[in-house]
């Protein structure tokens, strides 16, 4: 009750009375002494002292501006470039008119004419401005997100549009910054590294708003928006701020991808630079390395082009336009290699496009949510291949399928592949399952369960794409698999580079450590062939054999 008498008459806030001469000091201070707890600085020096030391707890100064060592306008100016104190509300005593513009034109609040008026209006103006200021931080507040200082998303739309309005709608780029992964990163390295990563961000965004005029705001947690004045460089410069950006995070590493419209003019409002700008940015593969990219025609055709793909892909699969090829995986542990199994691989002959290959089209399912349609179409064909197989050569071949990242997340999955086996007339492990290694990163905990619960209906699990992800050897030893497929990007320089060789000899190590075959893919060469035996490596997988090829095509290594 006390308090709210206290907050009510003003008594808990505190005001300094900076002013030379003792009585003026005096007076002032008889004026507000029953309203707020007073203190008192004898020149500018002083002042500055105080305001330093209880910059959370001051809610006014009232500044005299004729004072001795540190005048008042020039600590006006130290007050108002301070972005910790420029909150602090100050009121000038002055006599002149002059002095009135020049120091409501360096921040000050307001001002208090000497001789002083009836304590009454002093008061109240002293009131006023305390006020003011705090609303104004509320107001501060609720527009800007807490961690990085900058607008939220909404409050960023409504003064961009207004800007535009100001502006007669003169060209503005926008641009979107992501950080790669960033809920791994969270995972990895505690929230509270993850926070400051993007505190780092905000800070240096902000810069480069500062510099270049404009907005910037947190549009959701790891992703920035950044609206600037058309710059005719946007090209040279966006680099180099990227850069400066990846820079900010040299270990652990932090990747980012940017994405940007250059106004041309073919945009009048932001929302649609914005759509521009991140589709941009969407093109950029989420990768380990930071990246940019612009908007372009060519993007604005592709994106059409993509629409396309969706728009036919029922259609396709109705009139089996999409075919399963096969790539043998032969095993090289003897004298002479053995086909030991095949590897699914999709292609779409469109009527209009041609032969389509899995990589302009798959990741476009994944993000549509089709991926399960399709996958479901190719474990079916290739479930069915197996069987016809069986019964024509007397032998299995079991074949592996791609199960998207996205399939993992289908609480019918394992139903639905035991459906397949089941109708199909094999066993479970025929039908080999591989999920890429990010998979397994971008969601350990949810992979695990499906795997888990997948071997134990019987089947077998190949961890796709081995050294391309972030599995620690710690999170490897516990994970449920039964092979692990070398990403190719090892294998293409495995003969000219040490390095990428030591580095497959240790992922044959980590192999033989948990006990599970391991397979390498895309060999091309018998070189990389040969060096792949003598290094202890079992299965390979790859143009040296074979491209992936159609079913009747197949037979023939099934025939040698
Ligand atoms: P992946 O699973 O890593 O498949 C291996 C890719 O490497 C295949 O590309 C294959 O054709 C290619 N490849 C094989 N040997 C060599 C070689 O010696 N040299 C080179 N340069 N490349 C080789 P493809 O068929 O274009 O498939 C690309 C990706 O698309 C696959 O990568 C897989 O992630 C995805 N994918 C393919 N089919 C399906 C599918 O039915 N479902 C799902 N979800 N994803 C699929
Ligand atoms: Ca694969
Ligand atoms: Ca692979």
């Amino acid at each position: 009750m006390q308090e709210l008498l206290d907050r009510k008459k003003g008594l808990h806030r505190k005001i300094l009375i900076v002013d030379d001469e003792f009585i003026e000091r005096e007076m002032l201070g008889n004026m507000l002494n029953g309203m707020f707890e007073v203190a008192y600085a004898e020149d500018g020096e002083a002042a500055l002292d105080t305001v330093k030391r209880e910059k959370n707890k001051l809610s006014l100064i009232i500044l005299d501006l004729h004072m001795p060592k540190l005048d008042g306008y020039s600590l006006l100016e130290i007050l108002h470039s301070d972005p910790e104190l420029r909150r602090i509300p100050v009121i000038v005593l002055t006599a002149e008119k002059e002095a009135e513009v020049k120091s409501l034109q360096l921040g000050a609040a307001d001002f208090i004419t000497k001789p002083y008026e009836v304590p009454e209006v002093i008061q109240a103006r002293v009131m006023h401005s305390i006020e003011l200021a705090e609303s104004s931080v509320i107001i501060h507040e609720t527009e800007r997100d807490e961690l990085t200082g900058l607008f939220h998303k909404e409050f960023f739309f409504e003064y961009g549009r207004l800007l535009d309005v100001q502006n007669e709608n003169a060209p503005m780029d926008a641009v979107v910054i992501d950080v790669n992964r960033f809920h791994i990163v969270n995972e990895l390295y505690g929230r509270e590294f993850g926070d400051s990563v993007l505190k780092k961000l905000g800070k240096s965004i902000h810069d480069f708003v500062n510099e270049n005029g404009g907005l910037a705001c947190r549009s959701d947690s790891n992703c920035f928006y950044v609206y600037i004045p058309h710059q005719a460089d946007l090209k040279e410069v966006l680099p180099e701020q990227i850069e400066k950006l990846d820079n900010l995070f040299a270990e652990p590493k932090i990747s980012l991808r940017a994405g940007a419209f250059i106004d041309d003019g073919s945009c009048t409002d932001m929302e649609q630079r914005f759509d521009r700008a991140r589709l941009a940015c969407g093109q950029l593969s989420k990768s380990y390395e930071t990246g940019y990219g612009f908007y372009s025609a060519a993007l604005h055709d592709n994106e059409l082009h993509s629409e396309h793909l969706i728009k036919d892909m029922d259609k396709a699969l109705a009139e089996k336009q999409f075919k399963v090829f096969y790539q043998p995986k032969y095993n090289i542990e003897g004298d002479q290699p053995r086909l030991c199994s095949a590897e699914a691989l999709i292609r779409w002959f469109h009527p209009v496009y041609g032969m389509i290959s899995p990589g302009e089209f798959i990741s476009l399912f994944e993000e549509k949510g089709l991926i399960h349609k399709l996958d479901r179409y190719v474990w079916n064909e290739a479930a069915s291949q197996i069987k016809k197989w069986k019964d024509r050569y007397g032998v299995t071949i079991p074949v592996s399928v791609n199960v998207s990242r996205v399939d993992v997340f289908d609480p019918l999955l394992g139903e639905m592949l035991d459906g397949i086996v089941k109708a199909n007339g094999i066993m479970h492990d025929d039908l080999l399952l591989e999920i890429t290694e990010s998979a397994y990163t971008d969601s350990s905990q949810q992979i695990i369960e499906t795997v888990e619960a997948l071997r134990s209906r019987g089947f077998k699990i190949e961890m796709d794409d081995f050294g391309s992800g972030y599995s620690s050897l710690n999170m490897l030893t516990s994970l449920p698999i039964d092979a692990l497929k070398l990403d190719m990007k090892f294998i293409r320089n495995i003969c000219v580079n040490k390095k990428d060789c030591a580095l497959v000899e240790i992922m044959i190590k980590i192999a033989d450590l948990l006990e599970v075959p391991i397979i390498a893919e895309g060999v091309e060469t018998r070189e990389q062939a040969e060096l792949l035996k003598r290094i202890g490596c079992e299965i390979i997988q790859g143009y040296y054999f074979s491209k992936p090829v159609p079913s009747d095509e197949f037979e023939r290594f099934i025939e040698k």
